[in-house]
């Protein structure tokens, strides 16, 4: 009887059950030359027993009917169908939902740098500074005539709250109640502002653009509850009063400065025109 020993290499052993003797001489001739063995598919001989039981007078011979250079020849297919068949059947949900996250993650990281790069391109075009750039006064400064008592940045602690480490998003002068307050531009801008109250202690706030800088609002904290000018304005004109409303340990003057939804330190020309009316340069 034929034998099958590993993958696509062919023995005889004794049986007399299955094959007549003639068939067992005359297959092992057949089998001699190595390019005919591994020509011989390995699952033509499906019922082929295993080498266990291979027959002690089997002439040695028959051993060498597959050579050690071509066994890898005829292994290496079996085996590389068995990688695919296992590969296929391996790609799980929780696998596949994996792929997705991370492809997710990796497009989303890609569109943020896209979104950041037209950012920086479009400030650049409309005359948007950088922040490195910005001139902001300190505490201590006198603009316009009037004291610096607190400046852009992290406060240790809030002068009210006591709270650490806390953000201080604008710039406060010592100016007194009632103390008139500008729209901000450049000579002809038309600009538009919104007075509205601020439950987390800035008070009466007032909004306001201007047509020269898209992208940014000046904003006024702890304003005056009358006086506040809405709608449109052009620059220069008074729009509001300043006062002591809020959360504030006194009254002052808060300026700020959002380019494009954030806070970024108040340059000193802004808060100068704010507090005299007169028009932007740059
Ligand atoms: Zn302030």
């Amino acid at each position: 009887m034929l034998e099958k020993i590993g993958r696509g290499e062919l023995s005889i052993i004794e049986s007399d059950a299955v094959l007549p003797s003639s068939s067992a001489t005359h297959l092992p001739k057949s089998f001699h030359s190595p390019v005919r063995a591994a020509a011989i598919p390995s699952d033509s001989q499906p019922n082929l027993r295993p080498p266990a039981i291979q027959a002690s007078a089997m002439p040695q011979h028959i051993h060498i009917h597959t050579p050690p250079s071509v066994s890898p020849n005829l292994d290496q297919p079996i085996e590389d169908d068995d990688d695919i068949k296992f590969s296929i059947s391996d790609i799980s949900l929780p696998r596949l939902i994996m792929t997705a996250v991370c492809a997710a993650v990796i497009i989303g990281s890609l569109l943020y740098i896209a979104d950041r790069i037209i950012s920086i391109t479009t400030g650049v075009i409309t005359g948007q500074e950088s922040i490195e750039d910005i001139i902001t006064p300190i505490t201590g400064d006198i603009v316009a005539g009037y004291t610096v008592s607190d400046e852009y940045g992290i406060r240790p602690f809030h002068p009210v709250t006591g709270e650490p480490n806390v953000p201080h998003n604008g710039v406060d002068l010592a100016a007194p109640v009632g103390t008139p307050i500008y729209a901000v531009g450049k000579a002809g801008d038309k600009t538009t502002v919104k007075c509205w109250w601020d439950e987390d202690g800035g008070g009466w706030v007032v909004n306001q653009t201007a047509e020269s800088y898209p992208g940014y609002v000046f904003q006024s904290l702890h304003m005056s509850e009358n006086g506040c000018k809405e709608g449109e304005s052009a620059a220069g004109e008074v729009i509001a009063y300043s006062g002591n409303s809020g959360l504030g340990t006194g009254e002052h003057y808060d300026f700020r400065v959002k380019i494009n939804g954030e806070y970024v330190p108040p340059a000193t020309k802004y808060l100068e025109s704010a507090i005299t009316g007169q028009p932007l340069k740059e």
